[in-house]
């Protein structure tokens, strides 16, 4: 029997197939399948149209910090939507928002990093990072140090620069990046190591990769270097003990500025508000966030320059000249409000304690995955996780192309209510922060149904017989 909310259900996934561009999106099984349509949320939970409940493992997309449905922000919203919902913010005027959310962060982030630059998304703070690194060094007169080192496997954002600074390769698929000013090196993924170099040794040829691209390149033609702490999208790609700290000594050697892409790891995914500093030790020149910045309630991110890039652009060198960089909604007051009660609620439910306490148990609970014969790593630290799949544990070798293992997982667990984020041959987990003992053990338990599931696909498809 067909109720009213079937044909609305039918009418919108229809308008959405035939008019919706989506992001990311495989075209060619969209136009038959379509798109699940999700309705409302609670929590760690979203409910498709039919009802159905999920426990989000995803965390929307890396950035649902807080979990869904918090009251508190939805009135900060709506109150800032009523007051002022806009007003332009070039120079000769603010809001209380971002005046305060600016501030507010600037206690947050390490000592020196205090100048505080909005818009509305993680590619643009990090197109931002590049424009205003480069106009720095143009103020220097070092008019030749443009060019970005960044690193394969990296994810920093889809515009035409941030795509072109990302290293996975599968993603310029098809499209151009620009190969003139973007340098790749290599990952530091240390489960991918030669089987006999040690994690210190690994490091050192990551570390002196990095310099040999500096030296190759010439110093001179060198702005920057750009690194997410944990690469997310890349496969949460953990780097060994101390590569953070010397790559940036390399930099510092050669003058190359380090940006810090905290996309993912700012906002207490890693138990800090910003893990550079607390958690790598480092205090970078740049730091790019997004996210988990306003929790997802509404389009928000930063980019956070040292005082001492602010001293070199802030001087006009001719009279009326401007810092001619910003966008309509550069310090949205309603976003910035929304930013501003993230934080607030971060603080007050002591969000970055809990991911400290109860990171830990989700990582050793997520290791017991491990008495599955096609897990061949787990890693990630405290809420950005990875389930990396092989079909020999051994020689870690990769399924074929046409078993896309981690779409396999992934669909057994949305049978059995849980969301997670499939990528090629891994399995990646990012929930909401305020995720309990319990919902872990919910969590675990379905994973460990899932790849269950999984195994029996494969043996009856004569593919993994053990
Ligand atoms: N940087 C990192 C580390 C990311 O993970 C992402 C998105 O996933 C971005 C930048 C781009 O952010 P956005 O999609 O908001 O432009």
């Amino acid at each position: 029997m067909s109720t009213k909310t079937d044909l609305a259900n039918k009418t919108i996934w229809e308008q959405d197939k035939d008019h919706y561009i989506h992001p990311w999106t495989d075209f060619s099984t969209f136009q038959n399948e379509g798109s699940m349509i999700m309705s409302k949320s609670k929590g760690i939970y979203v409910y498709d149209s039919e009802g159905k409940q999920y426990i989000d493992g995803i965390g929307g997309l890396w950035c649902v910090n807080i979990g869904y449905g918090n009251t508190e922000m939805t009135e900060a919203i709506a109150n800032q939507v009523d007051k002022l919902p806009y007003y332009l913010n070039f120079g000769a005027h603010t809001t209380p928002p971002a005046a305060t959310l600016a501030a507010k962060l600037s206690t947050l982030t390490p000592a020196t990093l205090n100048k505080i630059f909005f818009g509305t998304g993680g590619s643009m703070s990090n197109d931002t990072a590049i424009r205003i690194i480069h106009h720095y060094f143009n103020r220097l007169g070092q008019h030749t140090k443009k060019k970005i080192i960044s690193r394969t496997d990296s994810y920093h954002g889809s515009t035409y620069l941030a795509m072109s600074m990302t290293g996975i390769t599968f993603n310029h698929q098809g499209f151009d990046i620009d190969k003139e000013l973007v340098h790749h090196i290599s990952a530091p993924n240390t489960y991918r190591r030669p089987i006999d170099m040690t994690e210190h040794e690994f490091c050192d040829e990551k570390v002196n990769e990095l310099e040999t691209k500096i030296v190759e390149l010439g110093p001179e033609n060198v702005a920057c270097f750009i690194a997410e702490p944990i690469m997310g999208a890349g496969g949460v790609i953990v780097p060994p003990n101390g590569y953070h700290k010397r790559t940036q000594e390399i930099c510092q050697k050669y003058n190359v500025l380090y940006i810090s892409d905290e996309v993912i790891t700012g906002f207490g995914r890693l138990g800090h508000f910003f893990s550079s500093e607390p958690t790598f030790d480092i205090v970078p020149d740049v730091i790019t966030c997004a996210k988990g910045i306003s929790s997802g309630y509404l389009p928000l991110s930063a980019t956070i320059l040292s005082e001492q890039i602010y001293d070199v652009i802030s001087v006009p060198q001719n009279k009326g000249e401007l810092f001619t960089h910003g966008f309509t909604y550069s310090g949205h007051p309603v976003s910035c409000a929304a930013g501003l009660k993230n934080i607030e609620i971060m603080e007050k439910h002591k969000i970055c304690e809990h991911v400290q306490n109860i990171g830990p148990y989700f990582e050793k609970q997520l290791k017991t995955l491990y008495d599955h014969p096609i897990v061949g790593d787990v890693r990630g630290s405290h809420f950005m996780m990875c389930i990396e799949c092989v079909d020999d544990k051994e020689t870690k070798s990769t399924f074929p192309e046409h078993i896309d293992i981690g779409k396999i997982i992934a669909s057994h667990c949305q049978n059995n209510g849980l969301f997670v984020r499939p990528i090629r041959n891994k399995v990646v987990l990012s929930p909401p922060l305020i995720l309990t003992k319990d919902n872990i053990d919910s969590i675990v338990s379905i994973l460990h149904l899932s790849f269950k599931k999984t195994m029996d696909d494969l043996s009856k498809e004569g593919i993994y017989i053990n």
